[in-house]
């Protein structure tokens, strides 16, 4: 007997989408999460103008407004050498995002919000169940998963299809033995809320310093979101004593202090990482991955939660594809194009990251760069159009784009 069609382990974003596409299609899904909603996650909580439209068509877009969502009209990025780059959404390059606008609300109020889309679609929720392993099947297909309820009361789920959605750390990944060891950089990030930061404004900001980076967005409530990311070498330090790490690495920077000096912190710093997961595919007999269970690499370009919200939007027509296939093989099948699917869709993203994350390592880089995008206003428009997700990376692959940025200035 079946506890569902499909169980989705983890009601984050990638979860809720995941599970509200495949409600809608009429599956009988079961979304499982150890934790109890509203639920904090450590992020920069900045969603690009692209994630708009899905939020709109799960019906969440108005709601996530009525919340007090920030709007954010572009980006700016200061690099090492104080050189300073914005971008904004709306430009002259003939791309347009679903909104000119970005979007920053707490995460405790989106992912709540997105997980009752998922619920009035007819996902059913169970709250407060923590997923330990997964089940298998006599052929060695995944066919459930065991959990442990907030009670300690141990129990086995079952059903032809399981999404790992658990985000990062993700259990499912690890159980179904795809993580990839690849060179990602180490990094930990420390976040927290402000009130009173001078400045924070239209634009999300990024400070990129030798040592780690620190974004600042305005989000609902008039607060800020302020998170620093430095390398793991600091970890030791860092978890020790997030606030007071927080507090020094701000004080030290002359263009960053005094915008803090009557800036109050409303929450806890909280700290996460290091974040960079792949997974070598996104699927395995009875098995799909989505959101950062299939790949996170570095917050700087700040687009896992769309990427999370496509990933499910991609990989619930497999999803059904592979419930009413007929043999094992025409299931594999389905589940194999997802996960073509998910590389067509993120490949041109993952380079663009790749190469931010090199000039975040490299500040020699970073900062030839910036000197170049600060004086060509329509190259950094493109870039922070692609960050927004709906200008094609291709625009910032080319060997035109990339001569300009790297060759020196007339
Ligand atoms: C410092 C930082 C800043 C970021 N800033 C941004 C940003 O500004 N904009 C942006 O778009 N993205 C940002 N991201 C990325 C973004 O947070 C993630 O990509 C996004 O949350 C991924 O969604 P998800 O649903 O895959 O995972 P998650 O949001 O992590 O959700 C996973 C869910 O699974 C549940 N879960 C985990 N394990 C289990 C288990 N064993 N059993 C049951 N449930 C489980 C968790 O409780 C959670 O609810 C940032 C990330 C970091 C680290």
């Amino acid at each position: 007997m079946t506890d569902a069609q499909v169980l989705v382990v983890g009601g984050g974003p990638a979860g809720a989408s995941t599970a509200w596409h495949l409600a809608r299609a009429g599956v009988d899904v079961v979304i499982l999460d150890r934790a109890r909603f509203p639920r904090d996650k450590p992020c920069a909580e900045y969603l690009s103008p692209e994630a708009s439209r899905i939020l709109a068509a799960m019906g969440a877009l108005s709601r996530c407004e009525g919340a007090g969502a920030a709007t954010l009209a572009g980006m700016s990025v200061r690099a090492p050498n104080g050189a300073c780059i914005r971008g904004d959404f709306a430009a002259a390059h003939g791309f347009r995002g679903f909104r000119d606008r970005g979007l920053a609300l707490r995460r405790h109020l989106l992912d709540a919000i997105v997980l009752d889309s998922a619920r009035a679609a007819g996902a059913r929720v169970e709250e407060g169940v923590r997923v330990t392993d997964l089940a298998y099947d006599a052929r060695g297909a995944v066919c459930g998963v065991h959990a442990v309820n907030a009670d300690g009361r141990s129990r086995v789920l079952r059903a032809p299809l399981v999404v790992g959605a658990d985000g990062l750390r993700s259990v499912v990944l690890r159980r179904l033995g795809l993580a990839r060891h690849a060179w990602a950089p180490r990094r930990i990030a420390l976040v927290a809320h402000y009130e009173g930061v001078e400045g924070a404004g239209a634009y999300g900001e990024m400070h990129v310093e030798h040592d780690g980076y620190l974004g600042i967005a305005r989000v609902d409530g008039g607060l800020a979101n302020v998170a620093l990311v430095v390398p793991r070498a600091h970890a030791r330090r860092a978890a020790g004593d997030p606030a007071g790490f927080m507090d020094r690495w701000i004080a030290a920077r002359a263009h960053l202090a005094p915008r803090f000096a009557r800036a109050a912190r409303v929450s806890s710093v909280r700290a996460t990482g290091p974040f960079a997961q792949h997974a070598r595919r996104a699927w395995a007999p009875g098995a799909a991955l989505v959101g950062d269970a299939a790949a996170f690499y570095d917050p700087f370009t700040g687009e896992g939660i769309y990427a999370a919200r496509r990933g499910g939007e991609l990989g619930a027509p497999a999803l059904c594809d592979a419930l009413a296939a007929r043999t094992p093989r025409a299931a594999h099948a389905a589940l194999a194009a997802y996960d073509r699917a998910r590389r067509r869709a993120f490949a041109g993203k993952w380079k663009v990251e790749r190469v931010i994350a090199l000039a975040v390592a490299f500040p020699a880089l970073m900062n030839h760069a910036a000197r170049t995008l600060s004086r060509r206003k329509d190259m950094a428009d493109l870039l922070v159009g692609v960050a927004g997700d709906f200008v094609p990376p291709r625009e910032v692959l080319s060997w035109r784009y990339l001569a300009r940025l790297v060759l020196p200035l007339p």
